[in-house]
C-alpha cells in the first residue's frame, strides 16, 4: 500500500458509481458500462512535476525489487492499493525506444521512433497490464477474498502474459483460445506455465463471450482488458516514452488496435502526465487496424456516430483479428480528445512495412506492421509532416510470429508479393561457390 494515495473503479459512462479495487466487478452495476480506474489526483498533485520526474529517474536505477519494474516504479500512479509483498513482477517495462533512422528516411519522416514493447518477458506489451491485475488478485487472496482462479480469452498474447504472472504468484489460471488461430509460439507459453489451456472451436469474439459467461457465473476472476486494472499498467508506456525523449512529447503516436484497450491506456498515460504538469501538450494518436478487422476504422469514417461490430476476417495480424472490440467506446473517447485518426492496412501493406523496418535492424510482428504501414499512408497524405516526431508502438516481438516471417522470405504467403524476400542461398560447401555468392551480392 502506498499510504496517502488512493484509487478506485468508477463508471466510464459517468453515472458516479464507484467500487473499491478489491471488488470483483468489471461493469457498472447500474448501467452496465465499462469501469475505469480513477486516482486521487489531489494527493498526486502534492508532488511537483519536477519531484515526480526526479523520483521516477531515481527509481530507474533500482537493481531489484518493485522499482526495477517500469510499471511499479510508478506505483502511486498505477495501483497504490497493492502492498509491496503482493507485487508480482517479472521486470516488465523499461523497453527500448529505438530511433528507426533508415526506415524514417525512406518514408520521408526522419524522426520515427519505435517503442519495443515486445522486448518483454512474454514477448508483448500485455505484461505491463498483467503485473497489475495479478498483483491485485494476490492482494485480494492475501486479504481472504475467495478468488480461486483467474481466466481470460486471448488472441495469444494475453494468455501468455496471464499464465506467466499467475505461475509466479501460484494462482490457478484458465485461458480460452481460438483453436488454430494463434501461433505455436504463443500457444506453448500458457502450456509451459501450467495454465489450463482451452483450445476452442470459436474465433476470439466467441472465446470472449464464453469467458464472460463463465466468470460471470463462477467465482473466477476475469483478466481481459475490460478489467481496467490492466489499463493502469499499460498506461506507463506513455510515461516511459516521454522519459526517453527527455520529457518531450512526440507529435504523433501510432498504435495497432484490436480489442482497443491499449489505445485508451496510451491516452490515459498522456492525460495523467498533462494533468499533473509533467508535460505541456498532448500528442495526436493514430489507431491502426487491419482491413480484415476494422470496426473502429468503419466507425471513424462515419465520425464515430455509429459503431457496428463485424465478423473479423482472417489476417496475418492475428493479435488484432477482433470484430467486436470490448473497449470500443473508451477508444473513441481517447481519439476524440487526442485529435485522433484511424487508418487501416492491407495484408500486402503490413508485410511490406515489416520487411522495410526489419532492414533497419528491427524484427517486427505483423501488428506492428499494421502500425508502420498506417504511418506510411499518413505521411504520404501529408497528415504526418516531414518534421513531425512520431512514436510507433511495437506491441509484440517478431519471434512470436515465426511462420509469418519465414513464409514472407520463402515466398509462401498466398496472395502476397514478397518484394524484399531474402531467403538463404543454398550452396555446396565449396570455396568458389561461396565467394561467387558473396561477389554477386556485395561485389568484390
Ligand atoms: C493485444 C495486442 C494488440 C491489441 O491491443 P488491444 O488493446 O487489444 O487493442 C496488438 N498487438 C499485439 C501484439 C497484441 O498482443
Ligand atoms: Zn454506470
Amino acid at each position: 500500500m502506498k499510504a496517502g494515495y488512493r484509487a478506485w473503479f468508477q463508471c466510464f459512462a459517468g453515472c458516479d458509481e464507484t467500487y473499491e479495487l478489491d471488488e470483483v466487478v468489471y461493469r457498472c452495476r447500474r448501467c452496465d458500462s465499462l469501469l475505469e480506474v480513477r486516482h486521487d489526483v489531489d494527493a498526486l498533485a502534492r508532488r511537483s512535476p519536477q519531484e515526480w520526474k526526479a523520483l521516477f529517474a531515481e527509481r530507474r536505477q533500482a537493481a531489484s525489487g518493485p522499482f526495477s519494474s517500469g510499471v511499479w516504479d510508478k506505483w502511486e500512479w498505477v495501483c497504490p492499493r497493492v502492498e509491496e509483498a503482493n507485487i508480482v513482477t517479472l521486470g516488465e517495462g523499461g523497453t527500448p525506444l529505438v530511433h528507426a533512422e533508415g526506415f524514417g528516411r525512406r518514408i520521408g519522416v526522419p524522426e520515427v521512433h519505435v517503442k519495443l514493447c515486445g522486448n518483454a518477458h512474454t514477448g508483448s506489451f500485455k505484461d505491463l497490464g498483467m503485473t497489475v491485475l495479478v498483483s491485485m488478485v494476490k492482494q485480494m487472496r492475501a486479504e481472504g477474498k475467495d478468488v480461486p482462479a483467474v481466466a481470460c480469452a486471448s488472441t495469444g498474447d494475453t494468455s501468455a502474459a496471464l499464465a506467466a504472472y499467475c505461475a509466479r504468484a501460484g494462482i490457478p489460471c484458465v485461458v480460452f483460445l481460438p483453436r488454430g488461430k494463434i501461433t505455436p509460439a504463443q500457444l506453448v507459453q500458457p502450456v509451459a506455465n501450467g495454465a489450463l489451456t482451452l483450445a476452442l472451436d470459436a474465433d476470439f469474439d466467441g472465446c470472449m463471450r464464453l469467458v464472460q459467461e463463465v466468470t460471470g457465473r463462477q467465482n473466477i476472476y476475469l483478466a481481459n482488458s475490460m478489467n481496467s486494472l490492466r489499463i493502469e499498467g499499460q498506461k506507463t508506456v506513455s510515461v516511459e516514452i516521454c522519459q526517453q525523449l527527455g520529457w518531450q512529447v512526440p507529435d504523433w503516436v501510432v498504435i495497432p488496435g484490436g480489442n482497443l484497450g491499449n489505445v485508451s491506456a496510451l491516452g490515459l498515460g498522456f492525460e495523467m502526465m498533462h494533468g499533473l504538469g509533467l508535460i505541456d501538450r498532448l500528442p495526436r494518436i493514430c489507431c491502426a487496424q487491419s482491413t480484415q478487422a476494422n470496426p473502429l476504422y468503419m466507425s471513424y469514417l462515419k465520425d464515430f456516430e455509429r459503431f457496428e461490430p463485424q465478423a473479423a476476417r482472417r489476417t496475418l495480424a492475428t493479435a488484432i483479428q477482433i470484430g467486436n472490440p470490448v473497449s470500443i467506446y473508451k477508444a473513441i473517447r481517447t481519439l476524440k480528445s487526442f485529435g485522433g485518426v484511424v487508418e487501416q492496412a492491407s495484408e500486402q501493406e503490413l508485410a511490406d512495412a515489416c520487411a522495410l523496418a526489419d532492414l533497419d535492424g528491427l524484427f517486427t510482428c505483423p501488428q506492428t506492421g499494421v502500425a508502420l504501414a498506417s504511418l506510411i499512408k499518413l505521411a504520404r497524405r501529408g497528415d504526418i509532416a516531414r518534421d513531425d516526431r512520431v512514436v510507433v508502438i511495437s506491441t509484440a516481438h517478431g519471434l512470436k510470429f515465426p511462420q509469418f516471417k519465414t513464409d514472407y522470405h520463402w515466398g509462401g504467403l498466398s496472395g502476397i508479393e514478397s518484394r524484399r524476400a531474402n531467403p538463404p542461398v543454398e550452396l555446396p560447401a565449396d570455396y568458389d561457390a561461396v565467394v561467387g555468392a558473396i561477389v554477386e551480392r556485395i561485389g568484390g
